[in-house]
Formats: C-alpha cells, sequence, structure tokens
C-alpha cells in the first residue's frame, strides 16, 4: 500500500471517510485513526500495529456534543473534568453507547473519550464524519511517536495517509480517568496528575493492579514502550549506573562517566517531551543500554517513571 504524506486536513479526512487509517497529530503522541463505524478500517489498525485485539482504542472527538454520541451517561465528576481538559490530555473512560462498536472497546462496557487540543487535530475531526478511534501511531510495544517521521517509518505501506504536522508538545501519552465507576479512578499517569484531578474532585484514587489481576485498563498488560536497548533506571533508590561503551544517558542531573550519548534535561516537562524521540535515536545510533534517571514524582515526573518502569521491565 503506498502511504501518503499530507499536510492537508481535508486530503487526511477524506481519505479517513473512506475507511481508511490515517495517522494525526496530536499534543501527547501522534494517533493512528479509524471511524468508529468502519469495522475494515478499525480491524487495520490492529493489523497495522499488531495489536492485540483485547486492547480497547480511545475515540477521539472534537466537541462535547461528540461526547455524547459514544457515551450512554455523563456522571458529574466526567462533566468537571470535561470542563478542564476537553481539549486536553486527559482520556475519561465512560459507559459506552450501544452504537459503538465493541471492536473499539474490546467487548467493553466502556469506552475511553479524548479531545485533544491541536488545532490542525480539531481541524481533522471536524471534517471527519464520525468520531475517530485511535490508539498511538507505533508498532505495538515500541515507543509512542512523537513525530510524523517516526510515525512514516514505523508504518509506511501499512497505513493510507500521515497528516503531516507539528512534533508532540507533551511527548506522552495522556492521562486516563475512569469515571465510569464512583469514586472516578485514574488508571494511566500522564500530563495530567493525580494531584491537579483531586484539586477538580477530591475523591479520585489512582488504580493500584496487583500481580495476577487483570488491570482495569487492559493494555497496561502488555509490554510497552520499549527501545531495542536494555533501560536501566537510575537515581537514590537504584544501584549506581556506570557508564560502559555502547551506553547512553537521560535525566535530570549530569552523566555518569563513560557514556557514549546523553542528554540532561532542565525539567520533566523537556524530559517528557523528548524521552521517545531519544529511545529511536539510540535505536538508530544501536546504544546497547540506556541508564535513565527516574524524575521526582511530582506533575509529569509521575508519568515518565511509570514509562521508565515499563519500558524497563522485558
Ligand atoms: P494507546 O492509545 O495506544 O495509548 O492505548 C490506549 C489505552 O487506553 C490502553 O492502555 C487501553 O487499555 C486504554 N483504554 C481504552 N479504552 C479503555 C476502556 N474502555 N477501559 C479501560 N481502558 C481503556
Ligand atoms: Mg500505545
Amino acid at each position: 500500500m503506498q502511504t501518503i504524506v499530507t499536510e492537508s486536513v481535508d486530503v487526511a479526512a477524506t481519505w479517513l471517510n473512506r475507511s481508511e487509517v490515517v495517522a494525526f497529530p496530536t499534543e501527547t503522541v501522534y494517533g493512528l485513526g479509524a471511524d468508529i463505524t468502519s469495522e475494515k478500517a478499525l480491524g487495520n489498525i490492529f493489523t497495522a500495529k499488531g495489536r492485540p485485539s483485547d486492547n480497547p482504542l480511545i475515540v477521539h472527538v472534537h466537541s462535547f456534543e461528540q461526547v455524547k454520541e459514544v457515551a450512554s451517561e455523563i456522571p458529574e465528576s466526567a462533566g468537571t473534568f470535561i470542563r478542564h481538559f476537553f481539549p486536553g490530555p486527559l482520556t475519561l473512560i465512560l459507559k459506552k453507547n450501544m452504537a459503538v462498536s465493541p471492536l473499539v472497546t474490546a467487548g467493553l462496557p466502556t469506552v475511553g473519550i479524548r479531545c485533544p487540543s491541536y488545532p490542525v487535530a480539531i481541524e481533522f475531526l471536524k471534517r471527519c464524519h464520525h468520531p475517530v478511534a485511535a490508539p498511538s501511531a507505533n508498532i505495538s510495544g515500541r515507543p509512542s511517536s512523537t513525530d510524523w517521521e517516526t510515525v512514516y517509518g514505523d508504518l509506511k505501506g501499512k497505513i493510507r495517509c500521515v497528516l503531516k504536522g507539528p512534533r508532540s508538545t507533551i511527548g506522552l501519552e495522556s492521562t486516563i480517568v475512569d469515571c465510569s465507576v464512583d469514586p472516578p479512578r485514574m488508571l494511566r499517569y500522564g500530563a495530567v496528575s493525580l494531584e491537579i484531578l483531586r484539586k477538580l474532585v477530591p475523591e479520585t484514587i489512582a488504580a493500584t493492579t496487583q500481580k495476577h489481576q487483570q488491570p482495569k485498563s487492559p493494555g497496561l498488560k502488555y509490554l510497552h514502550y520499549s527501545p531495542s536497548a536494555r533501560v536501566i533506571l537510575c537515581g537514590p533508590e537504584y544501584p549506581l549506573c556506570k557508564g560502559e561503551e555502547n551506553s547512553a544517558w537521560i535525566g535530570l542531573s549530569p552523566p555518569p562517566e563513560g557514556v557514549t550519548k546523553n542528554l540532561v534535561c532542565k525539567d520533566s516537562e523537556e524530559y517528557a517531551y523528548k524521552l521517545f524521540s531519544f529511545f529511536r535515536e539510540c535505536d538508530r545510533e544501536k546504544i546497547a543500554v540506556i541508564f535513565c534517571e527516574m524524575p521526582p514524582p511530582e506533575g509529569i515526573g509521575q508519568a515518565i517513571r511509570d514509562r521508565l518502569q515499563r519500558a524497563s521491565e522485558v
């Protein structure tokens, strides 16, 4: 299949409306979109990514009106989060409407919904005839793509179109909060921290999944965010990292001696923004080991810690 790269939201939406898979930019990471009413396009998302079919997709909307097309109930907590974070880097899990295909929700009675903030994403979604189901635009298990070149590198020949836009400014996937239960439960860390959620809805809790227990968010049980290089966590609570040949460092502190490559970030926001592209760069340069400093567990630091933790579990 020939993959078209375009800057035109009209061209990209036309392909999507014809049941083709289209990657598009958002502020978190790039998404891989399909019309939620097209079984063919939904199936092609799973094939293109090599994504397990029991891992549900997040539905992307451009307005509150569209939330009502996919959700059957909007509890008060969800209304509060919507007012503050639509558009923004927050996905809400709500009871699904009958019309939403089980292919989108992997058979769950709930649906994940997000409204991205990039103007180009909103313009694209407005031209699509229905809401758009979109997981991250990467091969399953790999770090999410934060620029169109990486999307193209992973998925060329497997999808119809890439809508070329700016690099994702946040760089990590959305926070997920389940509002289909009471109290609301945060299922995935992202740019919207638990502290911020609790300022708005104080009862919000963080989901804890015991080992061997089915996670509430199915995607959390899969290997994620992994570069080919081995990821080794560093910081006060870890053994001392010693630089070696073909190793790299990313963190907020200066690198250990002896690393071949390093990236020192000025704060956790920059760390989040650059993390996945650094992983990809290390893979291109055949780096064998990446030492990653755990940032403080505050704000987006929690989300970075979560991604690093899971990237290190091989
Ligand atoms: P991705 O878009 O690739 O970041 O993956 C979407 C994430 O959202 C996965 O971890 C899914 O398991 C999660 N997700 C999507 N829909 C639901 C749902 N209805 N309930 C719980 N988690 C969901
Ligand atoms: Mg993903």
